[in-house]
């Protein structure tokens, strides 16, 4: 059985094939829509509204698949790798969380993810430069 992320996935590709309008749609309009759904997602917080949050979250996660999907189609995006490489990183820079190390406080925890984020960008250049 289909999860619902695969179901809306799968919606998502039949409506960027059919639909006139989501067919002429880019990266760029998307975006657009990200950030007004995730306005709308703060406002239903503010207001306290859990049945208006549900739905924004809903929105909100259905233009993040349409951005992945326009991704795919204009810009050779693999959705997988796309998932499997946010996965590595968080399992990389929350060791606290998926790993070994014990962190309990919170200052520590963003000190800790900035100097792991440093060091793969400092291996990242090494890399480059050979
Ligand atoms: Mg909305």
């Amino acid at each position: 059985m289909k999860t619902k992320i695969g179901v809306m996935l799968d919606m998502m590709e039949k409506q960027i094939e059919k639909c006139p309008w989501a067919k002429k749609q880019s990266v760029r309009t998307q975006v657009e829509e990200i950030c007004n759904e995730a306005k709308e997602v703060v406002e239903a917080v503010e207001k306290g509204d859990k049945e208006n949050l549900t739905e924004e979250i809903g929105d909100l996660l259905w233009d993040a698949i349409m951005v992945a999907k326009i991704s795919e189609r204009d810009h050779g995006i693999d959705l997988k790798a796309a998932a499997q490489n946010i996965i590595e990183k968080m399992e990389r820079r929350k060791p606290w969380v998926y790993g070994d190390e014990v962190i309990t406080d919170i200052e520590e925890t963003i000190r800790r993810w900035n100097e792991i984020k440093a060091m793969e960008k400092q291996k990242k250049v090494g890399e480059k430069n050979g």
